[in-house]
């Protein structure tokens, strides 16, 4: 039996068995031939690479129909990538040159292309790689018949390892009965995650070093609440997994009878509970999950998956999409959140030594303003087809959010000069997600219509932790009592100004915190829209005086280890089995 930690991706347990999914990068054989095979060679790559194209519009067709547009642009973005000649030429050119086999060619000219974009410093290129290798495995696939062997073998009950999964590899799961996904390599914002959670699977991620220790047809456990996969469980592990699935199953029933009722506490106070979306269509599954409406609507996956800058009218179907989908219930649209590990194919030309630091985000918009305009048009008009929230990521000085209120004010009066319905009093507020927001959030709060404070960066910037890097994974921690204190300055500030102040961090989603927020005093929760009828079961169990109690006892304390003992055990006590499950080890 071996356990190994990585990162959870998409939510959910499951026991199943392994199939090992071949490396893109595995090594093909180097042939030398004669000068009268070049033509045939170049012939079978010419005919690769047709087929090649011919899966990638199949599954982009099928991507659209079944995972929305924007996962479908990613299928685009391959096809792009093969029908560029700076790519294919020098591989026809090689075959001749060098006198190899196609497969070698195809090898070399696109480890030439991984390599190139693995030796930018931005650690945001590996997406990149990713798609390189992708199709590369994909081409030479076609060239040695492998494809067929891949797709011939039984998918059902199996959890697909990988060193790294693809977009592509991960699509083509959909409906073959696959029960989850581990992989080496990857982080909560990978192509795999997106996909994971769209289709609804358990993954892990970021396991390092499953590849090499996992064989096909291994019984494997995994689980997707903790990050954990066991391999080879004894029966005692398994025994333990099954109990924590049938508790799972008869949790799931039991939360399911919330999802219709309203987020109040036993003395009365009520939450609003709602959903962080990537894609428009997702905003059907706040409505399902009994959420209140959309909290975060991460726009920059819009342009993440697309191989161009998305048009005013493409955004617009998108958001209108979102909207109509809530049904009267708001949406937060975050202007796009670009940069750092977000970034475009156009932004993956000029890389920056500390993207985090660099220019991202608001930043980056307030330099390419005719893309913000773009963007808040398509927003505001968004908004004449029901209740819209607009909100700006990174807010770090006042200028900043004065500048983008000027460009949003600016662009109302050119709708109104086009003549195009908007909507005219959109809230505006901002991400409380740098400790300089956080600290001076009274002076913010008086231009600002609402705060969403977003723990995943204010506990990076707080605690100068790099929140993609497994390295610095343990010193990652939302319970550091410093970042308690920004987060509780944040409420109390908003709450004294009299705006809403709503946390759509993954804290949002964690049953441990949601105690000690309602007791810092914050009333709006943003998550995962699965995990809204969890937060619910513990908000309509608990009084808030106990809550403030736990607060203060937690203000108490000067390390981040007495607080998580602190809020897990009350947490235990209070709602056995809530814990994403993780009671299963002890
Ligand atoms: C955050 O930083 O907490 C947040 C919600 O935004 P993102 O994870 O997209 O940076
Ligand atoms: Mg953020």
């Amino acid at each position: 039996m071996r356990e190994l930690r990585g990162i959870p991706v998409s939510s959910g347990v499951v026991i199943g068995r392994v199939l090992v999914l071949n490396d893109p990068r595995e090594r093909v054989q180097r042939r030398s031939i004669s000068a009268a095979e070049i033509e045939t060679e170049r012939a079978r790559f010419d005919k690769a690479l047709d087929a090649s194209l011919t899966d990638l519009s199949r599954m982009r067709t099928e991507a659209e129909q079944h995972l929305g547009k924007e996962a479908a642009a990613i299928f685009a973005f391959h096809q792009g990538m093969l029908r560029d000649r700076s790519l294919v030429e020098p591989i026809r050119r090689r075959i001749e040159d060098e006198k190899v086999n196609a497969e070698h060619a195809v090898q070399e000219q696109f480890r030439v292309v991984a390599e190139m974009f693995a030796s930018m410093p931005d650690s945001a290129f590996q997406t990149k790689v990713d798609d390189v290798w992708d199709l590369n495995h994909r081409v030479i696939g076609h060239l040695v018949g492998s494809h067929e062997r891949d797709s011939a073998r039984s998918t059902e009950g199996a959890v697909v390892v990988a060193k790294d999964l693809t977009p592509t590899q991960t699509a083509m799961f959909r409906g073959k009965g696959v029960l989850g996904f581990a992989t080496d390599s990857g982080g909560p914002t990978s192509h795999t995650a997106i996909f994971a959670r769209a289709l609804v699977i358990p993954a892990v991620v970021g396991l390092e070093r499953l590849v090499e220790n996992a064989h096909d047809g291994q019984t494997i456990i995994l689980d997707g609440d903790r990050g954990a996969i066991v391999l080879d469980p004894d029966d005692a592990t398994i025994a333990r997994y099954e109990q924590r699935i049938a508790d799972n199953n008869e949790l799931a029933r039991s939360l399911d009878e919330l999802r219709p009722l309203p987020a109040t506490t036993t003395d009365g106070t009520e939450l609003k509970l709602m959903g962080n979306i990537e894609f428009g269509e997702e905003a059907e599954n706040v409505v399902e999950n009994g959420g209140d409406g959309v909290g975060l609507f991460r726009t920059e996956f819009l342009w993440l998956t697309s191989d161009h800058e998305p048009t005013e009218d493409e955004q617009y179907e998108q958001y209108k999409a979102a909207v109509e989908r809530s049904a009267g219930r708001p949406v937060t649209f975050r202007t796009f959140d670009l940069g750092a590990d977000k970034y475009t194919q156009e932004r993956a030309l000029v890389p920056e030594r500390n993207p985090f630091l660099g220019c991202r985000s608001i930043r980056y918009c307030l330099q390419n303003v005719a893309m913000f305009r773009t963007q808040l048009r398509a927003i505001l008009r968004a908004g004449a087809h029901g209740p819209i929230r607009v909100m700006f990521p990174l807010i770090a000085n006042i200028s900043e959010l004065r500048q983008a209120r000027m460009h949003l004010d600016d662009v109302k009066e050119d709708l109104d000069a086009d003549g195009l319905p908007f909507a005219r009093e959109a809230p505006v507020g901002m991400m409380v997600e740098v400790p300089s927001a956080a600290v001076m959030a009274h002076a913010f709060a008086k231009e600002a219509d609402f705060f969403s404070i977003g723990t995943n960066d204010l506990v990076q910037y707080t605690l100068a932790v790099d929140r993609t890097n497994e390295r610095v994974a343990n010193l990652y921690s939302p319970a550091h009592p410093a970042v308690l204190r920004l987060i509780k300055d944040v409420i109390r500030a908003g709450r004294r100004a009299g705006i809403d102040v709503s946390l759509c961090g993954e804290v949002g989603g964690d049953v441990t915190y949601t105690m000690l927020l309602i007791g810092l005093g914050l009333r709006t929760i943003s998550s995962t829209p699965s995990r809204i009828p969890h937060l619910k079961k513990v908000v309509r169990s608990v009084d808030v005086p106990e809550c403030e109690r736990l607060a203060r006892a937690v203000g108490s304390f000067d390390s981040e280890t007495q607080v998580n003992a602190f809020i897990r055990d009350q947490v235990s006590k209070n709602f056995p089995g809530l814990l994403d499950g993780r009671t299963a080890d002890g």
